[in-house]
Formats: structure tokens, sequence, C-alpha cells
């Protein structure tokens, strides 16, 4: 968590401005008015640190942290980096106490001290080389994954890059179904995968004409007599079995 900290030197540059001066002899009357400075001005201000930065296309981003800069104090803590005590202002992060020009990207060794960072196995990376080298490629879009890491179908992907082949929606870490290789959220997937054909076993998909006959559904192609092959669709037929026949068969056929 950022707290705003007040470093002892900041905060001074709004100096109260005396309104009571010497009067000179036939100088105008001051004029009567107020003569405080502006409130706001004396106000301290605490260090001017840029506020953390959502990675714009990873709103679930938890990934990247920055140091919070902690002035000199009483308190004079080890270094995680060098393991001498630190006097003076110091950083925070990850648990740890840092002499702000140790507190570098392993790769680059540039100053992470007023930017993000990110912590892989124990070491710190600036943003940068994070994304270059450490993070994992979406299978779909190709780019660095930042933010949260969907694994699935043996591949990483962003969140909003593994979606419902249905409904476009991420499916995050939720149950999902595979059809010829697409992946479909299960509301999706029983809506247009449910119910199979009674006559050739394959699913019944939306926009496709079917009918229910025999207690199973079928699609209109499939209902057809079981000897002939001719459709039974909107015609009277005979069924053995389950099994549908026209009316000529109906009576010839031992099953
Ligand atoms: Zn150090
Ligand atoms: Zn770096
Ligand atoms: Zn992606
Ligand atoms: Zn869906
Ligand atoms: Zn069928
Ligand atoms: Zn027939």
């Amino acid at each position: 968590p950022l707290t705003p900290s007040v470093s002892p030197e900041a905060g001074r540059e709004g100096k109260a401005c005396p309104r009571e001066g010497i009067i000179l002899p036939g100088a105008p009357a001051p004029q009567t008015g107020p003569s405080f400075g502006r409130v706001s001005n004396s106000l301290p201000k605490g260090p001017d640190r840029p506020t953390p930065q959502v990675h714009p296309s990873d709103q679930d981003d938890s990934l990247v942290q920055r140091a919070e800069h902690i002035p000199a104090g009483k308190r004079t803590p080890m270094c995680g980096q060098c393991n001498m005590v630190i006097r003076g202002p110091y950083l925070v992060a990850m648990g740890k106490s840092w002499h702000k020009e140790e507190f570098t990207c392993s790769h680059c060794h540039s100053s992470l001290a007023d930017v993000g960072f990110v912590e892989e196995r124990g070491s710190v990376y600036c943003e940068r080389c994070y994304e270059q080298f450490l993070a994992p490629a979406c299978f779909k879009c190709q780019q660095k994954i930042l933010g949260e890491v969907i694994n699935a179908l043996k591949q990483t992907w962003h969140v909003y890059c593994f979606l419902c082949t249905g409904c476009q929606q991420p499916i995050r870490n939720n149950t999902f179904h595979l059809e010829d290789g697409q992946p479909y959220c299960e509301t999706d997937y029983y809506t247009l995968f449910g119910t199979s054909c009674h006559g050739c076993d394959f699913p019944i998909e939306a926009g496709d004409k079917f009918l229910e006959a025999l207690g199973f559904t079928w699609h209109d192609t499939c209902f057809v007599c079981t000897v002939c092959s001719t459709s039974l669709e909107g015609q009277t037929f005979f069924s053995k079995k389950d099994k549908p026949l026209c009316k000529k068969h109906a009576h010839t056929v031992q099953f």
C-alpha cells in the first residue's frame, strides 16, 4: 500500500507573505483587507511521486509494484541489497528496505526508485525488461502478458484474449468446453451443443433445422426411413425399437 509520506524539506515553498510593512510618509494608507497568505500554500506537500498507473489494457494488473519512499528518520534499517545500515532516506519495497541508488533493475540496472517494477523469483525488473525478457506471450495476440495470465489449452493468454467462441466473453477460470478446438463457456456450450441428433449423433447447432419424434431430437435430414432413407418429415411414419420406418417398410422389417 502506498501512503503519502512527507519529507522534511518538502512543503516549504509556500511562504507566508507579510502584508504589514513600513508605512512611508505620504504613501496611501494600506487598504484594509485580508492580511494572511493563502492557507492552501502553507499546507505541507508530499513528495511529488506519480501515482501507480495501471497498464491500459491490463485492468487486473497486479504484477507492477512501486517502491515507497521513506524520509530520513530515527530508523536505520538494513539494505536488502548490500546488507549495510541505511542512514538517510530510503526505499521500502517487497517488505525490505533499500538504498535508493541500489534498488535497480536486475537486467538493465536502471533505477526503480520512481518507476513501476515487477518481482520475479526474488529479482526485480523494470517493466520494460520484464515485458521483453520475462513476461509470457499471449497465444492469441502474441503480445506479452503483464497482468493476469490465463493458462488453458497448454498455452498462456490474456484474460481478454481467451474468450468463449459463442458470447465472446472472457472465460477466465471458469469451466469451458471445446468444440472443434474452440472454447465455449458452459452456458453457450449446452445451448449450442447440448442436444445431439438421434440419427447421426452429431450436435444440433444453433440454426440447424430439427424435429422431435419418438422422444428424440433429429436433424430434419436425419429423420428418414431406416431401410430406404425416404424422408419422413411431415409424413406418417412407423417405428420399431426407436427406428423410424416408412409405411412401406413398417411391417417388412425384423430388427
Ligand atoms: Zn545498500
Ligand atoms: Zn530493466
Ligand atoms: Zn492476448
Ligand atoms: Zn459464452
Ligand atoms: Zn443428424
Ligand atoms: Zn422405407
